[in-house]
């Protein structure tokens, strides 16, 4: 299948009432788990691709290209983003080699420099048909929407998008990034508010310290892309600790990163059927 735009996905899981999956890939192997999980589950993806994964890997490229080609090669609908993106050459570099999606986040920078640098890399990202996501979190909190008492203001917000031009918006409302224990209570008449006022969807980040049935009410307060890394990414160091553990003279790395890509991708098509609908 052609790789789907994540207006596609993003739009279509708005109108069914649905969430928007969007899951990290950190390497080959989780994008192939990830894959394979939207395609037995039958429910469109969005594959991400954050700028700490390219600073861990050296360069954008070579992950980029490779996820764009399980994408287009997937019997599932799955588009490819990048998440976290600071750097504005970055940005150019990964919409240049092919990514049609991505965040710009510029919440570290006061408000009214949050708003210019948002509203110009939109317009480029436009004018290269690619869709933006941007965040907005408190005025003056320092870690945007990750903080964990952030909430991010209705009225702020529909300035923001106004002024920035931006297709999708990552709100504060009560989760934060890194969480091991998946404990997490949204606000979500902040959540009912914020659907109510603003033009575009809105994305959860930190959604891996919320349980299975937060994520369902806040995906029916109006929420809609759901990005999870921190659980996945556990689950794939426990699955290698396991197995380590149980084999202690293995050598070969695929022994053990092969059952981790297996158990990533059980645990995502669960999310996946907990979050997202069937593609029609
Ligand atoms: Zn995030």
């Amino acid at each position: 299948m052609p790789l789907v735009p994540t207006a596609s996905v993003v739009d279509r899981a708005r109108a069914a009432g649905a969430g928007a999956p969007a899951f990290n890939v950190l390497h080959l192997e989780t994008a192939e788990a990830l894959v394979a999980a939207a395609e037995r589950a039958g429910i469109p993806l969005i594959l991400q691709i954050s700028e700490n994964c390219v600073r861990y890997h050296g360069s954008l490229r070579p992950l980029l290209l490779a996820t764009l080609a399980l994408a287009e090669s997937s019997g599932a609908d799955v588009s490819v983003h990048l998440d976290h993106i600071t750097d504005p050459g970055l940005l150019r570099e990964g919409v240049e080699a092919g990514a049609r999606s991505v965040m710009i986040d510029a919440s570290a920078l006061p408000y009214e420099e949050n708003v210019a640098v948002t509203a110009e890399l939109t317009g480029w990202c436009h004018a290269h048909e690619a869709y933006v996501e941007a965040e907005l979190g408190e005025v003056g909190g320092k870690d945007g929407v990750h903080a964990p008492g952030a909430r991010t203001d209705p009225g702020e917000a529909m300035a923001f998008v106004d002024a920035t031009g931006v297709d999708a918006l990552a709100v504060a409302v009560g989760s934060s990034h890194a969480m091991r224990a998946r404990t997490t209570v949204l606000d979500k008449e902040l959540i009912r508010a914020l659907r109510r006022r603003l033009p575009v969807p809105l994305v959860l980040h930190g959604s891996s310290g919320v349980p299975d049935e937060e994520l369902r009410a806040a995906v029916a307060a109006g929420m809609t892309k759901i990005n999870i890394s921190t659980h996945l990414v556990s689950v794939f160091t426990g699955e290698v600790r396991r197995t380590l553990a149980d084999s202690p003279s293995l050598i070969d790395s695929r022994k053990y990163v092969g059952p981790a890509r297996e158990a990533v991708s059980a645990e995502a098509e669960r999310l996946l059927r907990v979050l997202g609908a069937e593609a029609s």
